[in-house]
């Protein structure tokens, strides 16, 4: 690119692989295992590292370069390596830069699977992790250890949408020379960027709205050039990379994410004002309304609300059984950030593993809905939704 820009768009669009032989405007897929060298010397420079190029797609790979090199733009990121899932970045992360024995400091609302790696999986190598409540960033300095190594957060939480004060997360981070890791699945590197409050490297589930259509999946954690350099040891070892057709896809996906996602955001914002007047639902959380008990520090961080509505429907678990049973045009699915607006009931799906004290202290009660608010016209979301809620 020849025009130096900082613009969100352009930089979305127009940060692209080289221009190949046959100069294609839209950067094709490379869909190959390997790469070939000219000789011997070639060879063992590339393995060496003594040349930065292709060698084996599962080390990198011009499209999953290009998708990289994209997410670090609009993060303001060093470097970045990206993943076959959202989990397996956030696995890979965790699993290369901690040692047996280590100890994470966590938010206690993560998203499902990771709230599983921490309680199930990362115990194994005898690492622990301690856990504050999203509210109580001030309890945090009185949970690290002598050998506690990172803190960690989502913001917005999945699935509760509350929100975590990130510079408040990256001061105690810098105090105790802590890493901060920041999982930005539900904010983008449009509505959010971590680094800048101090976060050291940032997660994505690219599943979500990066792609913004339901059709791949993907992972991406980005952040500083000697963190990223472990994790892609790991990784290059491990083979979690992502598919150059999925790394394709997406980084098409991400010349359109501002778009899509002001609309989103729009979108949102209109079904939860609906939702807060509503006799039927009892409570409603979205970050950029005035009811959030964190929407001074929403305001604060992030540019938009984001796509997710978390709201409880009236009549416990009865209710929110005829509230799914009666959705006409919605979907049931647990994916999120589709074009297609989509309703979920955590308690029985996305985190049915947790104990019910572990649901209630992150907020989920039987009744509550996570709804993932599409680009469908927002009179026929919030028609469907409205006679949904008026069959309880
Ligand atoms: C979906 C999700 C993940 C996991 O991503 P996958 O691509 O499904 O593996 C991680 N964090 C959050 C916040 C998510 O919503």
């Amino acid at each position: 690119m020849s025009l130096k820009s900082n613009n969100f768009e352009t930089q979305a669009i127009r940060t692209q692989t080289e221009k190949t032989q046959f100069l294609e405007h839209s950067t094709p897929m490379y869909m190959t295992s390997g790469f070939v060298f000219e000789d011997s010397e070639e060879m063992r420079a590339a393995f060496a590292e003594e040349k930065d190029r292709n060698l084996y797609s599962r080390f990198s790979n011009p499209n999953t370069t290009e998708f990289v090199d994209k997410i670090c733009k609009l993060e303001g990121a060093e470097d970045g390596y990206a993943f076959a899932t959202g989990m397996a970045a956030v696995f890979s992360t965790f699993a290369a830069l901690l040692n047996a024995g280590d100890h994470i400091v966590s938010a206690r609302s993560v998203f499902g699977s990771t709230h599983s790696l921490f309680t199930k999986y990362l115990p194994k190598w005898n690492i622990e992790t301690s856990y504050f409540k999203v509210n109580e960033v001030n309890t945090i300095e009185s949970l690290i250890q002598s050998n506690t190594k990172i803190i960690y957060a989502e913001s917005p939480t999945n699935p509760g949408v509350d929100v975590l004060d990130l510079e408040a997360l990256g001061t105690i981070a810098k105090k105790h020379n802590l890493l901060l890791v920041i999982d930005n699945c539900f904010a983008t590197p449009y509505l959010q960027n971590p680094i800048k409050f101090g976060a050291d490297l940032v997660i994505h589930s690219a599943t979500k709205l990066i792609d913004g259509q339901g059709r791949v999946l993907g992972g991406v954690t980005v952040g500083k050039k000697e963190l990223i350099r472990e994790i892609y040891l790991f990784s290059r070892n491990t083979g979690p990379a992502l598919s150059p057709f999925n790394a394709w896809v997406l980084s098409k996906s991400l010349e359109t994410l501002s778009v899509r996602a002001d609309r989103h955001c729009e979108n949102a914002l209109k079904l939860a004002e609906f939702l807060e007047v509503h006799p039927k639902v009892n409570w409603v959380k979205y970050p950029f309304l005035k009811s959030h008990p964190q929407y001074e520090v929403a305001k604060k961080q992030m540019k938009l609300g984001g796509n997710i509505v978390a709201f409880e429907v009236t009549n416990g678990v009865e209710g929110g059984k005829t509230f799914f049973d009666s959705i006409q045009m919605c979907s049931l699915s647990a994916n999120l950030g589709d074009t297609r607006t989509i309703v979920t009931h955590p308690a029985s799906t996305t985190h049915s593993k947790l104990a019910t004290e572990d649901k209630l202290s992150v907020g989920i009660t039987d009744g509550m809905v996570r709804c993932s608010v599409g680009l469908e016209h927002i009179d026929d979301i919030i028609a469907d939704i409205e006679q949904a809620l008026e069959k309880i």
